[in-house]
């Protein structure tokens, strides 16, 4: 069971503009920006623009609509920023097992070094 949607974090603020961010592209479905700490030479974090807690949250809830805009949103950011011919690596940790921090999902997108093999 995913927890019910918390209007006060940080992605949240950020989403309705009540705190900064360095945003990098952003369309009817999607917003993109800096991870404020970063952990690559370019670390993104992608939202979807709707209320949802995590990946398991949004693959549940989301309409086909807003499915389909933010996978397209995440592949757009990735290829503006150049990160397709040296590669890039996309993460989106789902409860407390992975560590995620902040309840609105959001997709890491990590470029601009070797990557080293995935952690599990
Ligand atoms: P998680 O551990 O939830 O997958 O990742 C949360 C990410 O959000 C972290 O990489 C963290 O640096 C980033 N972050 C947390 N607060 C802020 C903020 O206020 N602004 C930005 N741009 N990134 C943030």
């Amino acid at each position: 069971a995913t927890s019910p949607y918390d209007d006060q974090n940080i992605f949240a603020k950020i989403l309705r503009g009540e705190i900064p961010c360095r945003r990098v592209y952003e369309d009817d479905f999607a917003l993109a920006f800096h991870d404020i700490n970063p952990q690559a030479p370019h670390h993104l974090l992608v939202i979807p623009k709707g209320a949802y807690v995590s990946w398991d949250d949004f693959s549940a809830k989301a309409s086909d609509a807003e499915i389909a805009g933010f996978v397209r949103a995440v592949g757009i950011v990735a290829r503006d920023a150049g990160f397709v011919a040296p590669g890039y690596r996309l993460l989106a940790n789902t409860g407390l097992d992975a560590h995620q921090e902040v309840p609105h999902l959001h997709v890491h997108v990590f470029a601009g070094r070797p990557l080293g093999p995935m952690l599990a």
